[in-house]
């Protein structure tokens, strides 16, 4: 008894060819793969060799999109691409979180080095917000929260330690200045970010102690 395996008519006239469908279905199933099939090549050419990120990013998805339809055939034992759907889904999923997950640390990373280069504190600063809020937006779409969670910490390190230096500067200018009043100020500042930030004071106890000790010398 034959059974199409993609309507799973059955009876014992009906005939099935390799594919195991009937002479109804054979047609429609086989111009639906050969589509596919052909949008498929497209996209993992483009998924891979894009110019832009956003090229890659969205040939990814229109892949997934076309794979998740042919999943439908393998699932019912239906030959249709070799390697199978499911095979390119796996490889392309983890493909696809590499690709976000590069593109935002190049973000990143130009974010950082601008801020490097900026010459006041508040572009320094603004420079590392900016590329904290552009990265993270890249990083939604990937399935793993983790690195977005590293990406933010590393930022906000990188913004307190901007904020920090910017105090101990200042108040050392003044101090040379001979303006202790606004010394005094600016140490106070540190002191405080240091003591509110989110690492442990037991690991800046050094900086603490030399923030203190500047402050009696200055006689606060
Ligand atoms: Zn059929």
């Amino acid at each position: 008894m034959g059974q199409c395996r993609f309507c799973e008519r059955k009876g014992f006239f009906l005939s099935v060819d390799t594919n195991g469908l009937c002479e109804n279905c054979a047609p429609q199933v086989l111009h639906d793969i050969t589509q596919r099939h052909r949008i498929i090549e497209d996209c993992l050419r483009l998924a891979r060799d894009g110019k832009t990120f956003a090229t890659r990013l969205s040939r990814c998805d229109l892949l997934f999109e076309h794979l998740e339809h042919l999943l439908q055939y393998e699932n019912k034992g239906i030959p249709t691409l070799t390697p199978s759907p499911s095979d390119i889904l796996s490889e392309f999923k983890g493909y696809r979180d590499k690709l976000i997950i590069e593109e935002a640390q190049k973000v990143a990373q130009k974010a950082k080095e601008k801020s490097e280069v900026a010459s006041t504190i508040t572009a320094k600063h603004n420079a590392l917000a900016n590329g904290l809020l552009k990265s993270q937006e890249i990083i939604r779409n990937t399935s793993d929260a983790s690195v977005g969670e590293e990406l933010e910490r590393g930022f906000k390190y990188l913004m307190y330690k901007v904020k920090l230096d910017g105090f101990l500067e200042a108040a050392k200018k003044a101090e040379f200045k001979g303006n202790n009043k606004k010394a005094i100020d600016q140490y106070q500042e540190a002191l405080f970010l240091i003591r509110n930030d989110d690492i442990p004071d037991d690991q800046q106890g050094v900086e603490i102690q030399q923030i203190e000790a500047k402050l009696i010398e200055l006689g606060a």
